[in-house]
């Protein structure tokens, strides 16, 4: 099997590379397990710096970053640089914080337990392998890397097939960082050969980002082999907007929203539930908007959506939407597959959506939007609700009430009232119902890959 980077924006095969065969993934798996046993014992603050000087590399070669992941799965230039950006970003909080997220806590009174002294020690578990999606390359990997290596973990990644070169250059960056050899290693393998890696009893534990079906493969091998797993998976999140909202500040939020990384982000609103007091002036605004969006050349600095990264991913979109037509769903914008190279899709706003239509439960991984009409914030509730994810909702009302009656009632790992829907390194991230379970950010995130072990000292 080969591994190959595709330009999404022509259809062209920019290279190809074979997947390592059995004696190169042994290699690697046992050079992550021996560069374990040195990196649990270094300091915070040696693994600060070479985690500094990653993100400082990083920040040198933004543009080259860019341009590679622009050039093999699509994203516009402007989001790669400020995907990029954030990666640095993310590797220098975690530089600072790594050490106080991970200090001892002692219990107050340890003498309730009969000890002297008693407290949490956090360490890290080992190899982590990282089986990572396409659609944000490098900020899916480093939110993962970034806590994983601070905590002393050792990581290897299999990337998605059609991302190879950011795979290899995210290898390079750690490398040039100063991290020693085995540290960090991109396996260019195929997902047939996730399971012998995962089953190795040096890989200590995984974390995927992906599908329900990739997510349900890899639990359920790690559940096997009783290892410790974190999943992040689909969603099709609530964007619901209530008579108070501020409804220009929704409508450019809700754009932003569905049609940010072309339509290819888990937590991209999906479903925009609008109360009936304000239904008409939003559908209005938002069908103009995602209209008057610019389509095409990601490369090109002026273009707001670029194409979608897999020629099977376009197909899954169109079906979805001929499904919803076909039921009866009304295309106030978009709909029709452009003809020409490239797997381009324009922004879409479908209304009239039943249950009967299958974009009802699925997700949908591309720029098209649902409209749902309520009449209440309970209905609301319920529609946003009904879905088997849940991963970062949106709520629009300046109403007190409502405000706590969204962030109580809204399933899902995140609830964001009057904002975009957004991950950063400060906040947890992660989902709920079949978008996944475990953290990623924040101090729960660099803990998912630790022992709390328990320390009682008498
Ligand atoms: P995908 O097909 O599940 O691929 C993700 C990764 O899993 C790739 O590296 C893929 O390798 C690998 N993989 C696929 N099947 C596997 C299996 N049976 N065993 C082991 N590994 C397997 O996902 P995608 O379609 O590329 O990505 C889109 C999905 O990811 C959407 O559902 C999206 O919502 C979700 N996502 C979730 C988050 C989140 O944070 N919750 C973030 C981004 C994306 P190959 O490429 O070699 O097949």
């Amino acid at each position: 099997m080969t591994v190959a980077s595709v330009n999404p924006a022509t259809g062209e095969t920019l290279k190809t590379f074979p997947s390592l065969t059995s004696d190169e993934i042994e290699e690697r798996v046992a050079l992550a397990h021996r560069a374990f046993r040195d990196q649990r014992r270094t300091t915070f603050a040696t693994r600060a710096a070479w985690m500094t000087a990653t993100a400082d590399v990083l920040d040198s070669r933004r543009e080259d970053v860019a341009r590679v992941m622009t050039a093999e799965m699509g994203k516009t230039i402007v989001s790669a640089r400020a995907e990029a950006a954030k990666c640095a970003r993310t590797m220098r909080f975690y530089a600072e914080h790594a050490e106080g997220f991970l200090a001892d806590e002692p219990l107050a009174d340890p003498s309730a337990v009969g000890a002297k002294a008693a407290m949490i020690r956090w360490q890290p578990l080992g190899v982590v392998l990282a089986v990572m999606p396409w659609n944000f390359p490098l900020w899916q990997v480093v939110r993962f890397a970034a806590p994983a290596l601070m905590a002393g973990n050792t990581g290897l990644l299999k990337h998605a097939s059609n991302v190879p070169q950011t795979a290899l250059l995210l290898d390079e960056l750690f490398r040039e960082g100063g991290f020693p050899e085995g540290c960090f290693q991109a396996l260019l393998i195929g997902s047939g050969q996730v399971e012998g890696v995962l089953r190795d009893p040096r890989v200590a534990a995984a974390t995927l980002t992906g599908s329900e079906a990739a997510g349900r493969s890899v639990a359920a091998i790690a559940g096997d082999e009783v290892k410790k797993t974190v999943l992040e998976l689909g969603g099709s999140d609530a964007f619901v907007v209530m008579p108070s909202a501020d409804l220009e500040a929704a409508v450019a939020t809700a754009v932003t929203g569905r049609v940010q990384n072309n339509g290819q982000s888990c937590i991209a609103a999906k479903r925009f539930i609008v109360h009936d007091a304000v239904f008409d002036a939003f559908a209005e605004a938002f069908t103009a908007r995602m209209r008057g969006l610019r389509v095409g050349d990601p490369a090109d600095e002026a273009t707001d959506v670029g194409p979608l990264a897999t020629e099977s991913g376009r197909e899954d979109v169109v079906e979805l939407v001929d499904d919803a037509v076909r039921a009866g769903a009304t295309v106030l914008c978009g709909g029709e597959t452009p003809d020409g190279p490239g797997w381009f899709y324009p922004p879409t706003v479908l209304d009239g959506i039943t249950s009967e239509m299958r974009i009802h439960t699925e997700e949908v991984f591309g720029p098209v939007a649902q409209l749902y009409r309520v009449s209440t914030a309970d209905e609301a509730i319920g529609i946003a609700n009904a879905t088997s994810f849940g991963l970062g909702a949106a709520a629009w009302t300046t109403d007190a009430d409502e405000k706590e009656l969204f962030v109580n009632e809204l399933e899902a790992g995140a609830v964001f009232v009057n904002g975009l829907v957004a991950s950063s390194p400060q906040l947890p991230f992660g989902g709920i119902k079949r978008s996944g379970y475990g953290r990623e950010l924040s101090a729960l995130g660099i803990r998912e890959f630790c022992n709390a072990k328990t320390v009682w000292v008498s």
